[in-house]
């Protein structure tokens, strides 16, 4: 659905939650809501203030609008898609663990978000219809089984948003971790330093660490405008403390199907001192067709950041293989070896190359 909406209202200083609030706010017009409407029935909607001041309200294409908006569309599944596209349940020997490589695991503490992305790849087990918040006894099962197996070093607290957590009760969890000596590594997928960047301050970042471990901090964005001057701010507080930083972003229609936009996104996130990890393409969720665009595609836009970013700013992109069989790199191949066993490499221009010369 293409949204022609009111011109620009004054912003909310809460959290933008239901489709009467999405009118109000000028992000939707009377006329489709009704189609927003049954939407929300089904999945939960939260935009938070930072992210419907960012929202031009008189471009009905909005990138930042089409993360967080609901669409009618969402109510159209297709045969591929899933309720459980990554197949985290099927690798779930615990409430709130999933362990589906040898030596790391996710802790899900939480199931609520600031924002609800429309594109969520866990849109079914998320919000207040979601998985819920693990009790205290189902937090002691699952440490208890990190530290039942030792082969686990690496901790991803994700979600849901692990920052929404209190910085008391994460400094709790991260102590815990502290004593399992295995674990060397707690890892948080979040959104908070763009979506609320004023959540990041000093209790929050002295609950993020210790001594013990390494912090890594993934900031989950999409498009160059989500890093905003208070976005940058918060990612320099986590940084200046000790905390390393990477990215992950999805692949989206509509939002950064381009490659300047890609170019761009990469190159912010390198400037705010934050090292491109992965993009993901779009998984199989429920209702997220609108979305998704080719693997073909998807492979040509990444073959076309070679040579015009910097090594630093080069994501892997991936794919997370449904059903649970983890991820696996997709993007472009820089060499191919022919029936003879000679390889030709491509350059960043395209040209092939016989490797090694043949004079
Ligand atoms: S913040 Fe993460 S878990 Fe929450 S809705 Fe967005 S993508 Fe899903």
């Amino acid at each position: 659905m293409s949204r022609q909406r009111h011109q620009v209202k004054p912003t909310s200083a809460r959290p933008i939650r239901t489709p009467a609030e999405l009118v109000e706010t000028g992000l939707v017009t009377a006329e489709d809501v009704a189609g927003i409407e049954a939407v929300a029935q089904r999945y939960a909607i939260a935009i938070s203030p930072a992210m419907a001041a960012l929202i031009d309200r008189c471009d009905p294409n909005d990138p930042i609008a089409r993360q967080f908006v609901p669409d009618a569309a969402e109510l159209i599944a297709t045969p591929e898609e899933r309720d459980d596209p990554i197949g985290d349940l099927a690798y779930s020997p615990v409430e709130g663990i999933v362990h589906r490589y040898p030596d790391r695991v996710l802790l899900k503490a939480v199931h609520v978000c600031p924002v609800y992305c429309r594109f969520c790849f866990r849109r079914e087990m998320v919000g207040p219809q979601g998985l819920g918040t693990l009790s205290p006894e189902a937090m002691d099962r699952a440490l208890g089984y990190i530290a039942d197996h030792l082969q686990i070093s690496e901790v991803i607290l994700t979600g849901g948003e692990p920052l929404m957590i209190s910085p008391r009760r994460l400094a709790e969890i991260m102590q815990r971790l502290a004593a399992i000596d295995h674990v060397k590594i707690v890892r948080f997928h979040t959104r908070v330093p763009v979506v609320e960047p004023e959540r990041i301050d000093k209790a929050l970042i002295a609950a993020l660490k210790t001594s013990r471990k390494a912090t890594y901090v993934a900031l989950h964005a999409n498009h160059p405008r989500e890093l905003t001057p208070p976005a940058r701010a918060a990612c320099a507080r986590l940084v200046d403390s000790g905390i390393v930083m990477i990215s992950q972003s999805v692949l989206l229609k509509g939002v950064n199907d381009d490659s300047d936009t890609l170019a761009a996104l990469m190159r912010t996130f390198v400037e705010t001192r934050v090292k491109p990890y992965y993009l993901h393409h779009p998984d199989l969720a429920l209702g997220t067709g609108h979305f998704r665009l080719t693997i073909k595609e998807g492979r040509a836009l990444v073959a076309g950041l070679r040579g015009r970013i910097s090594g630093l700013c080069q994501p892997t992109y991936i794919l997370d293989i449904p059903g649970g069989h983890g991820k696996a790199v997709i993007g472009p191949d820089a060499i191919r070896q022919d029936d003879a066993g000679c390889f030709t490499v491509s350059d960043f221009k395209g040209g092939g190359h016989a490797y090694p010369p043949a004079d």
